[in-house]
């Protein structure tokens, strides 16, 4: 968990290859389908990407049934890692009752903490490559081609709701909706906080070692 821009994306690539842990990302989900032409979409999907360019929450149930959909990615047997969700008590209800059906268990919610002037700075600043998904920023991690991507040679893209105005939106949907979630995960003694500073490879080697102490590995 983490507002947005305060980096998960790009430490949940950085966790999911170190760990071998099936990555699930409700936002690369809906960006995959944006790709697709409109015909191939249903209209809860279409409705649900207009909702995602406003910089606003998809529906509960549109995101709940697409994860339902891909329940296989947290049966792997190296773990799962959500990225984006929950972000509502209502996601984080659902994602109990899939986790009790599947009797799965989950070990830590690990936050990542950021003051609000880095986020607005990582997120107008970013840029992610069009076709493995990479996440560059201009400033604090700069493609060696301007505009191309480093691991794959992709073009590097900009976010429609990375824009200034969207930005504010987003933010106020995770102080009103996910924020709450941090409470709800501390009681439940699940909660990891992490401060999100410096550069990304800092940032993965504490959480690894922050989980490790949780799981007792
Ligand atoms: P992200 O890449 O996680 O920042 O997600 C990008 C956008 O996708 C969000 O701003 C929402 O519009 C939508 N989205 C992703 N995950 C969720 C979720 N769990 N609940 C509601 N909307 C979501």
């Amino acid at each position: 968990m983490g507002a947005p821009g305060v980096g998960k994306g790009t430490q949940a690539q950085l966790l999911s290859s170190g760990l071998g842990a099936c990555h699930l990302s409700t936002g690369d989900l809906f960006r995959a389908a944006a790709e697709l032409p409109e015909q191939h979409r249903t209209p809860a999907m279409t409705a649900a990407l207009e909702v995602m360019r406003r910089g606003e929450l998809v529906p509960d149930e549109t995101v709940i049934n697409m994860v339902r959909e891909r329940v296989a990615c947290l049966r792997n047997s190296a773990g799962f890692l959500l990225d984006g969700f929950p972000r509502t008590i209502r996601q984080s209800e659902a994602l109990d009752d899939i986790l009790v059906a599947e009797k799965l268990p989950l070990h830590a919610v690990v936050s990542y903490e950021l003051p609000m002037e880095f986020i607005v700075a990582r997120l107008s600043g970013r840029r992610n490559c069009e076709q493995c998904k990479a996440i560059f920023h201009i400033v604090s991690r700069p493609p060696k081609t301007e505009g191309i991507c480093d691991r794959c040679g992709g073009k590097l893209f900009r976010r429609d709701d990375d824009e200034p105005e969207k930005i504010r939106t987003r933010l106020q949907f995770y102080a009103q909706w996910t924020e709450p979630l941090l409470g709800h995960y501390l009681k439940k003694g699940m909660l990891l906080p992490i401060r999100a500073e410096g550069p990304p490879h800092v940032i993965y080697r504490k959480t690894v070692s922050e989980l490790r102490k949780r799981i007792g590995a």
